[in-house]
């Protein structure tokens, strides 16, 4: 199982990465994850929206303070895969953190024709999850296949834009493990 790492320092800047993390970057053409444009800057920079830099700030704290690994589920899709990951942030010393992501498994999917950096976009905004990838439609949060049907996604040009946040369900989960003392493995247990 490949894991993708990077550590950031006590102010959160990103001082290392591994060499599957720019593999993976590399297979997802995706430059702005590349070493020169990462190393030195702040991982929240990267997080759109203040909500999520919230909850990271939280996670962080609470992993420098108490001094143990927290692990937690997420999701990085791309248009034509569905990614289903972990993400484990490891204390380790000066305050920085080691952050392991894995890919737990992957589904192929029709291709979603979903908004990218750079594409004009109408001023309408769709709220997506940054964490499930689920998107805020009539009915409440779904997956982006069934949220492109109810918000008729493929019927807009411009597409729409993407706003991101947290849905409900993974706030629960995220605060859980921010409050939660026993939830969490012990470093030296985690062989
Ligand atoms: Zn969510």
């Amino acid at each position: 199982m490949k894991t993708f790492t990077f550590l950031i320092d006590a102010l959160y800047r990103i001082i290392d990465a591994n060499a599957d993390w720019f593999a993976f970057a590399a297979e997802n053409d995706a430059p702005e994850l590349f070493e020169e444009n990462v190393f030195g800057k702040s991982l929240m920079d990267f997080i759109g929206d203040e909500e999520t830099r919230h909850l990271y700030h939280l996670l962080f704290d609470r992993v420098r303070r108490q001094n143990r690994a927290i692990e937690l589920p997420f999701r990085c899709d791309s248009p034509a895969i569905r990614r289903f990951m972990t993400m484990r942030l490891v204390p380790v010393a000066d305050k920085a953190i080691r952050i392991e992501t894995e890919i737990l498994r992957e589904e192929v999917r029709i291709p979603i024709r979903m908004p990218n950096a750079g594409q004009v976009r109408s001023k309408d905004f769709i709220r997506m999850c940054s964490w499930c990838k689920r998107i805020e439609a009539q009915t409440g949060w779904s997956t982006v296949e069934e949220a492109v049907r109810q918000l008729k996604m493929f019927h807009r040009i411009p597409l729409p834009g993407i706003s991101h946040g947290i849905c409900p369900d993974c706030e629960i989960i995220v605060r859980q493990e921010i409050e939660s003392l026993d939830v969490e493995k012990f470093l030296g247990n985690e062989g």
